[in-house]
């Protein structure tokens, strides 16, 4: 455990904690201070646990995929919540640069919640399984505008009732278009995540159970961002480029492709 101290300098520490004499404020008739001198240091103790080795290797893992791919970003293309769910809908194994192709008219003529309760197959009919997408997307629209005001929700457990939408896809509807810390399991962070031994699991829920006990939050929707250009460029699920790769010496399988 790491102890600390830290001294707090504040305007608004209560009364007891500050010296000098406070004048009433002319607008507000409160007792206010005007100076830093009118102030009492405060020593603190606070305490911080150091990082578990995991999650230690966690922040190496982060530093070394952030030089290497600076130029991370989800594949897809969306200006709005609506939009990604729509994407993410269509992009169910399916290519992300076909998705792209597609929603790029698409969203040109669809745009509410109420205009994708009539979505046409034959908008959609490069993507695979096209028919069952456009009814999981008609669906969709159609309980967000019963359920939520045709707004995508920014809770977990709303997402999860949407028709076509798992926590995947939901965890990326929170991290990408809400901001909130969460951690979307695809194929390429299930990978990934296994090979650099940050989880011994194969379930996609337990996997997201276990680095979000290890990627610091503010670092979430990133970390899955990373490791998703990281599994396409370098750590390929046929052929990853063991001998060049710049995570080697933190990697258990460093020598997962050597002769
Ligand atoms: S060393 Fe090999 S197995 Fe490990 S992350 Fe890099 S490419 Fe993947």
């Amino acid at each position: 455990m790491v102890v600390e101290p830290l001294l707090i300098l504040t305007r608004h520490s209560h009364p007891r904690h500050l010296t000098g004499r406070p004048r009433q404020s002319q607008t507000t008739g409160r007792r206010v201070f005007d100076s830093l001198h009118q102030l009492r240091i405060i020593p603190l103790i606070v305490t911080r646990t150091p990082p578990s080795p995991a999650q230690a290797r966690v922040r190496q893992i982060l530093a070394i995929l952030n030089t290497t791919h600076p130029d991370a970003k989800l594949a897809l293309k969306f200006s709005t919540p609506l939009e990604l769910l729509v994407a993410l809908i269509l992009a169910a194994k399916a290519r992300d640069d076909l998705v792209n192709t597609v929603t790029d008219q698409l969203f040109k003529k669809y745009h509410t919640a109420a205009d994708w309760t009539q979505l046409q197959e034959q908008d959609i009919r490069q993507i695979n399984f096209y028919r069952n997408k456009t009814r999981a997307i008609r669906q969709a629209a159609a309980l967000l505008v019963a359920q939520f005001g045709g707004q995508v929700p920014d809770r977990l457990a709303d997402l999860l009732t949407l028709p076509g939408v798992g926590r995947k896809t939901a965890n990326i509807i929170l991290g990408n278009a809400f901001g909130q810390p969460a951690i979307g399991v695809d194929t390429h962070v299930l990978r990934l995540a296994q090979r650099l031994g940050l989880t011994t699991q194969t379930n996609p829920d337990k996997v997201e159970a276990d680095l979000t006990s290890i990627v610091p939050a503010q670092d979430a929707v990133r970390f899955c961002h990373l490791l998703q250009f990281h599994g396409r460029r370098v750590c390929t699920a046929k052929q990853p480029a063991c001998p060049t790769c710049p995570l080697r010496k933190l990697c258990p399988w460093p020598a997962k492709t050597a002769p």
